[in-house]
């Protein structure tokens, strides 16, 4: 556990022995916060990822690419196997796109629908056998927990692509909460604002001057500062534990503000 979850986050999780998680992008920043997180209150945590090598240390990584159901039905079952069954499921693997409607091509929405929306339909269509068995073993410990943005409704410049991605995480999350209700499958999605990960870093990167660059990101934000990956794993897993027994159908925003506060000069 980083010092960042347990200075800065008052919903805690809670005592996770005894239960099963499954992470998709577990290996990389917001997922391998989670992961980290999970693990270190007792789960039994496994990683899904087309590159499982950053799964953090004392899970179990499972190579798939989200885009193949075949690929996650095989992971999903081998991550139940190894694991005993599966109480937790976050939905987290994700891609991000730049452009306006007249930037991407066809085969670009394709590829980030495919990833963004479908790769979480294929997951959970995998998994909700075991997490409805984990239900009725354990009432309050079945979850489905989904990293979506706030790009899903900000209305941001230059992410048409990733927004209507996004926006159909949203629309998903909350349809399947009403369908597994009443299997005892809770379904919360967390709405990450600007979170301080490899992605960031990668786009930073990018920039003729990532320091000046990164220094203008971080005073963009109403706190700021960027979102910790931390931050937005504490959410997760708040959410995806009995802790949030009677929550179902929220999206919890970690985003600094950015969305809910409306700043205007004094
Ligand atoms: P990241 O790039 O650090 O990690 C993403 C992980 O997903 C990587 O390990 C990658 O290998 C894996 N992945 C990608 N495509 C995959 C596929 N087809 N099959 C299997 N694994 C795949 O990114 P991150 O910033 O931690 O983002 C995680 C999630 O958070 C994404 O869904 C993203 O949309 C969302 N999000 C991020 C931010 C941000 O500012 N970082 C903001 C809002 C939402």
């Amino acid at each position: 556990m980083t010092d960042a979850v347990s200075t800065t986050v008052p919903a805690d999780p809670g005592d996770l022995t005894g239960l099963t998680a499954l992470v998709t992008g577990g290996a990389s920043g917001i997922g391998a916060a989670t992961a980290r997180l999970l693990a270190a209150r007792g789960a039994r945590v496994a990683v899904l990822d087309r590159d499982p090598s950053g799964a953090p240390e004392g899970t179990l990584p499972v190579r798939a690419d989200v885009t193949s159901d075949a690929d996650v039905r095989a992971a999903v079952e081998s991550a139940v196997g190894e694991l005993g069954g599966l109480n937790i499921l976050v939905g987290n693997a994700g891609i991000g796109a730049i452009g306006t409607v007249e930037d991407n091509t066809d085969d670009e929405w394709h590829r980030v629908l495919d990833i963004n929306v479908l790769g979480l339909v294929r997951t959970a269509r995998a998994a909700l056998p075991h997490l409805r068995k984990a239900a009725a073993a354990r009432p309050g410990s079945a979850s489905i927990t989904h990293t979506c943005s706030i790009a899903a409704t900000a209305g941001l410049p230059q992410r048409a692509l990733y927004s209507a991605s996004k926006g159909a995480v949203l629309s998903l999350t909350l349809a399947m909460a009403a369908d597994h209700v009443r299997e005892g499958v809770r379904v919360n999605c967390v709405n990450p604002g600007t979170a301080d990960t490899p992605w960031i870093g990668r786009l930073l990167d990018q920039a003729e001057d990532p320091a000046a660059e990164r220094a203008a990101l971080d005073a963009r934000q109403p706190m700021g500062r960027l979102v910790s990956a931390e931050e937005v794993a504490a959410a997760i897993a708040y959410l995806a534990s009995p802790a949030a027994a009677s929550v179902t159908g929220a999206s919890l925003a970690v985003d600094g503000g950015m969305q809910g506060l409306r700043l205007r000069p004094a």
